[in-house]
């Protein structure tokens, strides 16, 4: 059985590229039956990018949407981005339709199916397998990966297309106008700031190296040492003699004595 696959829906929210490979594929449910969500609602979310998320797929009983494509990243697992992480960095989201009917569990087999043909034997993992969640509830993973195991893939549902040119992803800033907008406030504070630097695709590191320079920042000085304050104490005999002092005085001996010389004339 095959399905209808619709390609005219881009997530807003994804990370361009795959520079740690691709090695799993992860099942998500759009949310408890309980709340009736639907496929296009689901769609929707991903579209707007109301929820700063995002899956590759969303699917149901003949109909499979791709609204990431598999070379980019989907933020779909909780697990950041640009970490190697094993959800967002590495997997293959799937968003499926949690009522769970025979006939979802046919066309999301088909799915697993045509993407292995592609990616290689790629196992399932279940959402809350990358982060702290009860997503995909009570999906039968095994019985999917039986299932997916009886069908021969087809390539052309995972050959998705890149993104068209017309809706390319956000250019991405260069380090300065991001570390402006950092001293702006318009990142928040860390450790969010960081994190949502990463999903965004820059190096958080990199980005506050810069904004602490353009802050003036400077590493924190070493304690300021009172060498004529030691240097008292030296001739008090508080720090003994020879070696011991030596000892005690570390790396300062050598400025504490001159001084001590310096006041005993
Ligand atoms: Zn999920």
């Amino acid at each position: 059985m095959g399905y209808q696959y619709l390609t005219q829906y881009d997530a807003a929210c994804y990370t361009p590229g795959r520079p740690y490979g691709i090695d799993s594929i992860t099942i998500h449910w759009w949310d408890d039956p309980a709340k009736h969500p639907t496929f296009d609602g689901v769609v929707n979310t991903f579209v707007t990018g109301a929820r700063q998320t995002s899956a590759h797929y969303v699917a149901e009983a003949g109909k499979v949407a791709c609204l990431v494509a598999p070379g980019d990243r989907a933020w779909a697992c909780g697990d950041d981005v640009n970490v190697n992480s094993g959800g967002n960095d590495r997997s293959i989201s799937i968003e499926c339709n949690p009522r769970q009917s025979d006939g979802d569990y046919d066309t999301i087999a088909q799915l697993i199916a045509d993407l292995r043909a592609t990616y290689g034997d790629l196992p399932l993992y279940p959402h809350r397998h990358w982060s702290s969640t009860g997503c995909p509830g009570t999906y039968d993973l095994a019985r999917l990966d039986r299932l997916a195991r009886t069908k021969s893939g087809k390539k052309p549902a995972a050959s998705t297309p890149a993104r068209p040119a017309a809706n390319p992803a956000p250019a991405r800033k260069d380090l300065d106008t991001v570390a402006r907008e950092v001293i702006a406030g318009q990142w928040g504070n860390n450790p969010e700031r960081a994190a949502k630097l990463r999903a965004a695709g820059y190096d958080a590191d990199a980005v506050q190296a810069r904004v602490n320079q353009m802050l003036g920042a400077r590493p924190t000085p070493a304690p300021s040492v009172d060498i004529d304050a030691l240097a008292r104490a030296v001739i008090r005999g508080d720090y003994g003699n020879g070696d011991e002092r030596r000892r005690r005085l570390g790396s300062n001996y050598d400025a504490v004595q001159r001084r001590v010389n310096q006041m005993l004339g």
